[in-house]
């Protein structure tokens, strides 16, 4: 917008149509103080002064607009006449004007000028509004600078309050935060505590899940500092995301020492209780049997059904003990493997006959997909073992159906052979399918209404982790569950 100042009626008329005609916006004052009174209102890209005007004249309108910082910076072209003092033109600069034109106004000068004048003021008060826009930015990340690190204070002092050694790390993985606790077990912020010789290493456990973006889990023993003993500390590093990249990683060291040592005398108890149950019950399993030959007992005879029946007692009292001797095997990592090169086919066979021997209710086993009549190193004992195991689970966890296949695949491509057992029993909740082959774990829906002592499955995994194959399940609750291994072919 640009504002003409002129006492002359016809002269404002006639300059402010040249204006217009070339698209300017264009407002008029007839006197110097109504000039003043529109300036100090109103933003005007440009003021055209006439030099001469009663009361008050042209120049003074300048200097006043020059005192004011709302107009200080508004150029003028003034309007002078011909044979106007240069002495008074030179004032004109000096009170902040950028030019002036002299009467009668040749319009293409006028054009020119105004043209320019109004272009660079446009130009001055985008750079204004820019610089504006900038300092708000500037100030807006100041702000919320201030907030990230009240933020930031508050989650150390929550880190703080924690009963277990805390700590932050940055991007690079480098330790950047640490709780008190942590001097319990390292002298300096930047080392991790120094672990048992016989656990993992920390730093290089920690690159591998950095390079996979995984958060890092570990059981191991961190030397105290004053005393010098290793306790068992459970590690856990979580990963924290920023739009799918990682801003820095939270970690915890939970003492799991007195645990981990109550664990160790149930083992043992339990390792000693099954060698002492083991001995007598193989003699009371030896005179049975010695018993059942004197006394030749007719089978279909109440006495012969009583033996039988305490021969069955016996096996089931041998399974358990068996068990709890595995599970105390694979507490000390004596649980071997002895491969050898078997047809699979024959395995399986063999555990479907046994399973089918030893069941008295009517089961039906179907055998699906490719028959593996191919030789594998493996265990013949153990897998039987799993076989056993996984058949006998889809029998005891079906109480309404007696139906049972065994699929097998063999995979070529991914040198593995697949053997499925499924049931269509009672099923298992989705987010206790992994649990199930943890130790001792029962499934508690349904463990009051079966016996057992979750072991089974335990070791299983662990039979089948040893042969370097995978275990697992999948199911629905109320229409069954598939039980599989995988054995790598070679
Ligand atoms: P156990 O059968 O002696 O309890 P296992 O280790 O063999 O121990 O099984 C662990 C748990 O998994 C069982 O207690 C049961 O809850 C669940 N489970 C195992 N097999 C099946 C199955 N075929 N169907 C449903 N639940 C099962």
């Amino acid at each position: 917008m640009i504002l003409i100042v002129d006492d002359n009626q016809s002269n404002l008329y006639s300059l402010q149509k040249l204006l217009e005609s070339k698209d300017f916006q264009v407002e008029t004052a007839g006197s110097g103080e109504e000039a003043l009174g529109k300036a100090l209102k109103k933003d005007y890209a440009l003021i055209i002064l006439d030099v001469q005007m009663p009361d008050m004249d042209g120049f003074e309108v300048a200097e006043t607009l020059a005192d004011y910082s709302k107009t200080k910076d508004v150029p003028i072209i003034f309007l002078s006449a011909v044979n106007t003092d240069k002495k008074f033109i030179t004032q004109g600069y000096a009170s902040g004007a950028k030019d002036y034109v002299t009467k009668p106004v040749d319009p293409e000068i006028l054009l020119l000028k105004v043209k320019t004048f109004y272009n660079l003021q446009e130009q001055n008060i985008a750079m204004k509004k820019t610089q504006q826009n900038l300092e708000l930015e500037v100030k807006g990340r100041r702000e919320s600078q201030v907030t990230m690190k009240s933020q930031i204070d508050h989650f150390h002092l929550m880190l703080e309050s924690l009963p277990q050694i805390a700590f932050t790390l940055n991007e690079n993985g480098i330790v950047d935060f640490v709780n008190g606790k942590w001097y319990q077990y390292s002298d300096t912020e930047q080392s991790f505590p120094k672990t048992h010789p016989d656990d993992h290493d920390i730093r290089e456990e920690l690159e591998r899940c950095r390079k996979k973006g995984k958060a890092l889990e570990l059981e191991i023993r961190i030397k105290n500092t004053v005393s010098g003993n290793y306790r068992y500390h459970l590690l856990r590093i979580t990963p924290v995301y920023d739009e799918n990249r990682i801003k820095n990683w939270v970690g915890t060291f939970t003492d799991i020492d007195d645990q981990k040592k109550v664990e160790k005398e149930k083992d043992e108890f339990l390792s000693i209780a099954s060698h002492e149950l083991k001995t007598p019950l193989t003699s009371i399993k030896a005179y049975v049997q010695l018993l059942e030959r004197k006394l030749k007992l007719d089978k279909e005879s109440p006495e012969g059904g009583f033996v039988t029946k305490v021969q069955g007692q016996i096996e089931k009292l041998n399974t358990l003990i068996t068990d709890l001797l595995d599970v105390s095997k694979i507490e000390n990592g004596k649980l071997k493997i002895n491969r050898k090169s078997v047809n699979l086919e024959s395995v399986i066979s063999n555990a479907i006959e046994t399973i089918l021997q030893t069941h008295d209710e009517q089961i039906r086993i179907e055998r699906h997909g490719t028959k593996p009549d191919i030789l594998i190193p493996l265990d013949e004992i153990r897998i039987e073992q799993v076989l056993i195991n996984f058949l006998t689970n889809a029998i005891k966890y079906s109480p309404e159906n007696n139906q049972v296949i065994v699929t097998t695949f063999v995979d070529e491509e991914a040198q593995e052979v697949r053997v499925n057992v499924t049931d269509f029993g009672i099923g298992i909740p989705d987010f206790k399918q992994d649990a199930v082959f943890k130790k001792f774990y029962r499934v508690e829906e349904s463990s009051l209404q079966f016996q057992g002592m979750g072991i089974g499955l335990f070791i299983c995994a662990e039979i089948i982790k040893q042969h370097h194959g995978n275990v697992g399940v999948s199911s629905i609750v109320g229409e069954g569950s598939t039980f599989y291994f995988t054995l790598p072919l070679n």
